[in-house]
């Protein structure tokens, strides 16, 4: 075989319809970025299709009694994606639009984010079909310790480490913690991550997702010739990643003109009272009815007059439709996956820089992994030390992904890409294939 030769396919079985690259959705986009990456593999291209299966995937059944005596089944998931580098680690979503092709994929992009910031995690992520609003409290409860008690198989704080994602919070993270204790005999706050603070949480957590968009923001500002001072930020979804990069932009001396979220958009030229519309929020659940703006039609958001433009609301929010008409010079993605490929490309035309969700929102990982270190040494840092470590984490990921980029003249999502597939393959390589 060749140096980058992909692996010798004919020796492989046929692929179930899941992992088919031509099947649409996020595992069919996340296996077209592997692809991109492989020519840049050398030599490790070898083991490409270690990352084109998941390493083991579990579909459970989960039953609860409801509130008024009937059963319910739901169907939950968890998935690891990639163990070379360490335990799994990845959010647990509760949504019921979940598929297991959504699960693959978003456990696939933790594999890549973990090995892009350097944590020492391979990827995981779960879920369940479910739409938790429609759930009493003690319906949820029910159904996260259930749930957790199936994936019991799976997780564990050397095992794999699951988090909050999508309606899932430090309060289901508390039963999921219990559950896990109760089941093994003993308290193992490490099992999960972003806990309260009196359950072995850590300071910094909440905001360090926001704090990761904002550093890498300063960062491609600084390399591309962009002056914050001034600068104007349009912001989709103002909740805990799209407010706190609001607020650190305009402590910074930007201009956050545009703001939309669920419950519509508000624009002020002369630049947002942005605590004044955190408060907002806070008090009414939405930017919708904020005074001291101007209301806009959902629609005119994306062709807003800006420097920044920063996602942080849903997936596949820039698509080929809207696209065109951004007008921002840096778009850094803190939601995942907000970009279609389509639209990525049409951004690339138009010489959009594009900061991807695979390392611009990586600062909520990396400040788990330091709960998580926190948890198993029974030491706590000061909030100062923790956001001073992410930091420099961030700055450091970002430079190695800049540099690849230029080297290769490739986006900015395809150098992340190379530099956590060679990292993720390498290690395969030495650990080698058992027995
Ligand atoms: P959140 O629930 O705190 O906020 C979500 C925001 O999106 C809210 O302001 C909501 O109004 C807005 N929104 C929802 N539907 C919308 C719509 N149709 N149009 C416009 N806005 C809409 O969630 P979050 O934790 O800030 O997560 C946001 C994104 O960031 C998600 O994609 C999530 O997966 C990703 N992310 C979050 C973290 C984290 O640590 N919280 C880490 C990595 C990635």
């Amino acid at each position: 075989m060749t140096s980058n030769s992909t692996p010798a396919a004919a020796s492989n079985h046929p692929l179930p319809s899941y992992l088919d690259p031509k099947h649409l959705g996020p595992w069919g986009i996340y296996l077209q970025q592997v692809d991109r990456v492989t020519p840049y593999l050398g030599s490790l291209a070898r083991w490409v299709e270690t990352l084109k299966r998941p390493k083991r995937a579990l579909i459970v059944d989960v039953p609860i009694e409801m509130d008024n005596g009937t059963i319910a089944h739901f169907e939950g998931y968890r998935v690891q994606h990639n163990l070379s580098r360490g335990p799994g680690k990845g959010g647990v979503r509760f949504h019921q639009d979940v598929t297991l092709s959504e699960v693959m994929a978003l456990s696939a992009w933790m594999s890549i984010k973990n090995a892009a910031v350097n944590v020492p995690y391979g990827g995981a992520k779960g879920g369940i079909r479910v739409d938790p609003k429609t759930l009493s409290k003690g319906e949820l409860e029910r159904l996260t310790r259930r749930y957790t008690s199936e994936i019991g198989l799976l997780i564990g704080p050397s095992k794999d480490i699951p988090a909050p994602d999508v309606n899932t919070n430090g309060q289901i993270m508390s039963w999921m913690m219990d559950t896990y204790s109760m089941n093994t005999g003993a308290t193992a706050t490490g099992v999960v991550t972003g806990k309260p603070i009196d359950l072995g949480g850590s300071l910094g957590r909440v905001e360090a997702t926001g704090r990761g968009v904002f550093t890498v923001g300063v960062e491609a500002a600084k390399l591309s010739g962009l002056a914050l001072q001034g600068a104007r930020v349009a912001v989709q979804g103002f909740g805990n990643v799209g407010g706190t990069a609001g607020k650190l932009f305009a402590e910074a001396g930007a201009i956050v003109v545009a703001v939309q979220d669920h419950t519509g958009t508000i624009f002020n030229a002369k630049g947002l009272d942005v605590p004044a519309v955190l408060e907002h929020v806070a008090n009414t659940g939405g930017v919708g009815g904020f005074k001291g703006a101007d209301k806009m039609a959902n629609d005119d958001f994306w062709s807003v007059d800006c420097e920044i433009l920063i996602p942080a609301a849903l997936e596949g929010q820039i698509n080929a439709k809207n696209a065109g008409k951004i007008k921002a010079k840096l778009v850094i993605e803190g939601a995942n996956g907000p970009t279609t490929p389509e639209a990525d490309d049409i951004l690339t035309d138009k010489g959009v820089l594009v900061l991807p969700d695979v390392i611009a929102n990586a600062g909520g990982v990396t400040v788990s992994y330091f709960e998580w270190v926190q948890d198993f040494s029974s030491f706590f840092w000061s909030e100062d030390e923790i956001n001073a470590r992410l930091v420099r984490i961030m700055q450091e990921a970002f430079a190695a992904v800049w540099q690849v980029a230029q080297e290769n003249k490739v986006s900015l999502r395809t150098a992340t890409f190379i530099i956590a597939c060679r990292r993720i393959l390498h290690a395969r390589e030495m650990r080698g294939l058992y027995p």
